[in-house]
């Protein structure tokens, strides 16, 4: 019965149904029972008349109707009646409708009225209450008075479907569903350690409680099944790469890391010293290793990254380094060429901007005759053009590009799959690493090389626009660079591009030549422009880099020490944190300064504050996680463990971690879910792997 389409269902028909699906991917009796409430209101109390004040909220009230009439005249018309009881007496009015509420509403009759009073003159009025008639000699019951609030759209809404009209379908759905369409999909064992409620009594609480503390049981165990079925598949696919996948072993370090070790020019930190011991560890004990490292802007993974790769290199394997683009690819490419000067290694690049067959052929060859020791590349690397004599390591940077499957794609390339190692220097909460990186183990570099000053960020309204310009001419005095950055909104890319122009303009005035040179890179303009500007700004050629989003991620400017957000409200905060990230990479102090307009929303004020008060990635992840909700995290969208229905990870971590342990718990002793009641689970994920398929396929 759940898989019966939506429109079928008594009170949906063709039209509402292409509404549901459109707007709340609702396709089938199923989906409508998973479309939960995100409040409920009480009717289980009345409200004296005489009590109400100007901060009472929504309220039911219980009063005799009378003095029923119409005032006004043509538009201003409009229906009023007064609702008493013996505490006091109350206003009601209608501005539309008026003929067929004037039809119905009998004077002198007891009513139920739903509303939110309001202060009218020197009385209180509700607008447009919900009315319900007291029928004579028979008791109201109170139960079943709580009533689920649904969100709604207003194109849902223009075909009757606000949150009474779902509450209708529900009520619909409800009289056809029996406890053994919801067949329990938990052990009981789980279920009395937690003392739960069963899934049926669940589901009808969670849309029809019954009382006050059954909203809650209902929600504990929905959420608690949310998270306990994530946690089986990532804990389960943990287990399985540990069983399965032999990792080749790398039995010691040799020539390469060791000379790379002795010329670098600087102490590794102890952070960076934990980390590579940790990868150390993985290489040998004869498993595939799959580790994220987490680390800020700066504080030194790709060093981390190389030496991982040269420790493969080291037991004759080759490796390589994905980016998630071709610039960063690029500067990757020159960078560890650089650092690897002297010592007898071959490194090659691979992305898509090499056209030719001959030069695509060329690197290939090199790479499959193993002369080729470390490749460097943009997602070209994943082709199954690509093959490799003996690939011993992966290293991807900025995971947030790339998704779990092409991950995996990697794995193929040797016989047994080789370690990969994950750098995101977009650090996320635990509690969101949990879910979202279950599958890997996580490494931290949580300190920064020694001699960096932490970069100091201020905030500004426009007022204070000439008081920055003159500060970044004192800092471009002193041989400093700027950048000044744009937002770039994808709703209207010329409007982007004028905003940027128009900056350009003023800062070309305020910044007039021949002292000052400006650069400007933005989304319009060709590749080989953009680099252009680039280069002749990381030269030193240019004094200030006006830019949209373009520089997010990457290019590494050492001498650039200012970063001017331009409507820094309209970024994010894990993007304001990257943005920042592009400066402070040299030893002199560096600036953020964040320009916004005067008016703040709430959450823009919190997001500049936060920028202002840490450089911390993880404060500010877990500033970001609360504001935007989980499932908006870079990182997290194509993890698709996301889609959460009812559980917040921001809010719900007791539960995450109750899910979690029993998860652990259960796949340690029956690791393959078929003794007993455990049967359920598996039978339940399998029926809803294959709900999800077809699914997607109607959706797409
Ligand atoms: P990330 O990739 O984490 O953003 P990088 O690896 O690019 O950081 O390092 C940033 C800069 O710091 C580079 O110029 C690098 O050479 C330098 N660096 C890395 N580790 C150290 C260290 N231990 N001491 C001093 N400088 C370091
Ligand atoms: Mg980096």
């Amino acid at each position: 019965i759940l898989d019966t389409p939506i429109e079928y269902l008594k009170g949906v028909g063709p039209k509402k149904a292409a509404i549901l699906n459109t707007e709340l991917q609702i396709y089938t009796f199923g989906d409508l029972l998973d479309y939960f409430p995100f409040r409920y209101i009480d009717k289980t109390k009345v409200y004296p008349i005489g009590d109400i004040s100007s901060e009472t909220p929504t309220v039911q009230l219980k009063g005799k109707l009378y003095n029923i009439r119409t005032a006004g005249e043509q538009r201003a018309t409009r229906l009023t009646a007064t609702l008493g009881d013996d505490t006091g007496s109350i206003d009601l009015v209608w501005f539309k409708g008026i003929r067929y509420m004037r039809s119905t509403l009998k004077a002198g009759q007891e009513y139920l009225v739903f509303g939110k009073p309001r202060m009218f003159g020197y009385r209180f009025s509700i607008s447009h209450p919900e009315m319900e008639l007291v029928e004579e000699n028979k008791e109201i019951s109170y139960n079943n008075r709580l009533v689920a609030v649904y969100p709604t759209t207003e194109k849902l809404k223009n075909k009757y479907l606000d949150s009474k009209g779902i509450h209708k379908l529900m009520k619909q759905l409800f009289e056809k569903l029996q406890e053994q369409h919801l067949p329990e999909n938990l052990p009981d064992y789980i279920k009395e350690d937690y003392k739960m409620i069963s899934r049926w009594e669940a589901y009808q609480n969670i849309h029809f409680p019954q009382h006050e503390g059954m909203i809650s049981k209902a929600q504990f165990r929905l959420k608690f099944e949310e998270f306990f079925f994530i946690q089986i598949q990532i804990i389960q696919m943990k287990l399985f790469q540990r069983q399965k996948y032999e990792g080749y072993v790398f039995p010691e370090l040799g020539k390469n890391f060791h000379g790379f070790f002795k010329q670098l020019p600087f102490e590794l930190t102890n952070a960076q010293k934990r980390v590579l011991r940790e990868i150390r560890r993985d290489t040998m004990n004869g498993k595939q290793m799959n580790r994220l490292l987490q680390g800020d802007v700066g504080s030194g993974k790709t060093i981390v990254g190389l030496m991982t790769m040269l420790i493969a290199l080291d037991s004759d394997f080759q490796a390589c380094l994905m980016a998630p683009t071709e610039i960063l690819a690029q500067q990757h490419f020159k960078s560890i060429s650089k650092m690897l000067e002297g010592l007898d290694i071959r490194v090659d690049i691979l992305t898509g901007s090499i056209k030719s067959k001959k030069a695509r052929r060329q690197i290939h060859d090199k790479l499959e005759l193993g002369m080729t020791k470390i490749l460097i590349g943009t997602h070209a690397l994943i082709e199954d053009s690509v093959k490799f004599k003996n690939l011993g390591m992966v290293i991807i940077d900025e995971q947030h590009r790339f998704g779990v499957a092409q991950r995996a794609k990697m794995w193929t390339k040797n016989t047994f799959p080789p370690h990969i190692l994950v750098m995101t220097a977009t650090p996320i909460p635990r509690t969101l690493a949990m879910t979202v990186y279950g599958d890997l183990d996580v490494s931290v570099i949580d300190e920064l090389p020694p001699g960096r000053k932490p970069i100091q960020t201020f905030h500004y309204f426009e007022s204070k626009r000439l008081y920055v310009f003159e500060f970044l001419k004192k800092e471009i005095a002193k041989g400093r660079q700027v950048y000044i950055v744009y937002p770039l909104i994808n709703e209207s890319e010329t409007l982007d591009y004028k905003n940027l122009m128009d900056g350009y303009e003023a800062i070309n005035r305020a910044f007039p030549l021949p002292k000052y040179k400006v650069s400007v890179v933005h989304g319009q303009m060709a590749a080989v422009d953009k680099e252009e500007e680039m280069l002749r700004f990381k030269n030193g050629e240019t004094h200030i880099m006006v830019a949209t989003t373009v520089i997010e991620v990457g290019v590494d400017v050492p001498n650039s020490s200012v970063m001017v957000i331009e409507s820094a409200e309209r970024f994010g905060l894990a993007q304001l944190h990257q943005l920042r990230g592009r400066v402070g990479r040299g030893a002199e102090q560096s600036f953020c300064i964040l320009m916004t307009g005067k008016k703040l929303s709430e959450d823009g004020r919190t997001r500049m504050n936060t920028m202002v008060e840490t450089n911390d990635g993880f404060r500010i992840a877990e500033v970001d996680m609360k504001l935007r909700g989980p499932g908006n995290m870079q990182g997290t969208q194509q993890s698709g463990v996301l889609n959460m229905k009812l559980a917040d990870l921001t809010k719900d971590t007791k539960i995450l971690n109750i899910a979690r342990e029993s998860a652990i718990g259960l796949l340690n002793e029956d690791p393959n879910m078929e003794q007993g009641e455990n049967m359920r689970i598996k039978q339940y994920m399998r029926y809803a792997a294959a709900k999800k398929e077809s699914k997607w396929s109607r959706i797409s």
